[in-house]
């Protein structure tokens, strides 16, 4: 079989199917085929398919370079929606700086080969960022639609990109930082409207709809994604 991509073929015989079946995971391609069928006609089979298996294994790379960040040189993060890469420098002091297309980390020496230590290094930078970016944003937009939150906070949230409680108090999930600044405004005035009423009603909806016609399509678009804030 014609791939560009390489993998390991498994070829396991059943009396229990009548047809041949694909399990791919990873780059491990596992075929099943019934004892009744000849090496010819699964050689045959396994041709037809090649270019969904081309493509499944293709799916599966691409996920695993999202997944699995090292921290390392040259891997890619998203800042304000736009593409940075990584740049380690060894120095005595940490310090970080968006630099030609870089996010450029100076990094304690000592403590730079150990992957937990960079990622709190970068992590540490993006939630500042967050902070500061999000509590500007979420003030200068307050002031324009006369809403008057009480405190801006950010944290770590698994599935939200942000809330507002009774109080007044919105707070933030920091990797909203990653996000094109289009969506993050969405979410600010999301959060921003909850002080007015704190339900997802008809009402709070054409509030929302004042300021961002398009929300239909912002709040889309974070459930799409979802996969390239993931570290
Ligand atoms: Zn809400």
């Amino acid at each position: 079989m014609k791939t560009d991509t390489e993998f390991n073929l498994e070829i396991k015989r059943t009396s229990r199917k009548k047809t041949i079946s694909f399990v791919i995971k990873n780059n491990n391609v596992q075929v099943i085929a019934p004892k009744t069928l000849s090496n010819i006609e699964i050689k045959s089979f396994i041709h037809k398919k090649s270019n969904w298996i081309e493509s499944k294994l293709k799916e599966n790379k691409l996920k695993e370079k999202i997944v699995s960040k090292n921290f390392e040189s040259d891997e890619r993060f998203l800042y304000l929606g736009k593409n940075y890469k990584l740049k380690f420098i060894p120095n005595a002091k940490n310090l970080i700086k968006l630099k030609s297309g870089e996010i450029q980390v100076c990094i304690n020496t000592k403590k730079n080969s150990e992957r937990k230590y960079r990622e709190k290094i970068v992590q540490h930078w993006f939630k500042e960022k967050a902070l500061l970016f999000l509590t500007n944003m979420t003030m200068e937009i307050a002031q324009e639609i006369k809403l008057n939150p009480k405190l801006v906070k950010i944290r770590s949230y698994k599935s939200r990109w942000g809330s507002c409680n009774s109080k007044d108090v919105i707070t933030y999930n920091w990797k909203l930082i990653m996000a094109p600044t289009s969506i993050i405004k969405y979410v600010v005035i999301h959060e921003l409207c909850h002080i007015k009423y704190l339900n997802h009603s008809k009402k709070y909806w054409n509030e929302v709809g004042k300021y961002v016609p398009d929300y239909k399509y912002k709040k889309q678009w974070l459930n799409q994604n979802t996969n390239i804030f993931e570290w």
